[in-house]
């Protein structure tokens, strides 16, 4: 077995061991592969292994690497993911080539997505992100102007609101990772008692998915553990 096929089923089986102590369905925990910085190739030999849903930072490599597995590898219907910070100028390849957004934290960026999403597609999932950590530098909607931004979201005809996603500050004392999940599983509830139609809580990556999936995560979005220490 590859490295790659090697790793992906040590995540997958790691998962698993951490839904179920925390009682939950192995099932209801979905993994996101991170291969931005990875060739082409390495998405190919991941999904060969069974992986389905890709995770990109940067619009340009990213397009680029879902064209040439297009002409490489067309038996492959892959989701695509994007989960960088967005530029206005970036919006229209995003909505043009992804099925996910989960870095959405502004209505300007929001509308612009929802404009440019070809007709013909499905509507663009959306994931909101949170500044859970309040950190000045990070991308991310502060917690008073989440309900403003969710209203205008669910409105938008070429969006559909799936759910929130956060990166928090890292920490690596474990028992400390918990907190910043709390509060945006209990930001996602919240949303739900006002009635959107939430199902995704996108949290937890190679260093803190165990903390992530014990508060509730429904997609881990994995990079190192899968495809090795980025340069
Ligand atoms: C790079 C990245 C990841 C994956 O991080 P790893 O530590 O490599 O697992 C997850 N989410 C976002 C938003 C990222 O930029």
């Amino acid at each position: 077995m590859s490295t790659i096929s090697t790793n992906l089923q040590a995540v997958q089986n790691h998962i698993a061991d951490a839904a179920q102590k925390a009682d939950r369905p192995p099932a209801s925990v979905h993994l996101l592969a991170v291969s931005k910085t990875c060739p082409a190739q390495a998405v190919i030999e991941a999904a060969r292994a069974g992986q389905h849903a890709f995770g990109e930072n940067y619009e340009q490599e990213a397009i680029r690497k879902i064209q040439q597995i297009k002409e490489i590898a067309p038996d492959l219907a892959l989701e695509w993911h994007f989960i960088g910070p967005i530029q206005s100028n970036k919006t229209r390849g995003i909505a043009a080539h992804f099925d996910w957004v989960h870095s959405v934290d502004r209505e300007r960026i929001a509308r612009r997505l929802s404009e440019q999403r070809p007709a013909g597609l499905p509507p663009l999932n959306v994931c909101l992100q949170i500044n859970i950590s309040h950190e000045n530098s990070k991308s991310g909607v502060n917690a008073q102007e989440i309900i403003a931004l969710a209203k205008t979201v669910s409105q938008l005809p070429g969006l559909k609101l799936r759910g929130l996603m956060a990166i928090p500050e890292p920490e690596d004392n474990p028992e400390k990772q918990h907190e910043p999940f709390r509060q945006m599983k209990n930001l996602y509830d919240e949303l739900r008692e006002q009635g959107y139609d939430l199902d995704t809580l996108s949290m937890g990556m190679t260093a803190d998915m165990d903390a992530a999936i014990a508060e509730g995560a429904t997609i881990v979005r994995i990079g190192t553990a899968i495809f090795g220490a980025r340069n």
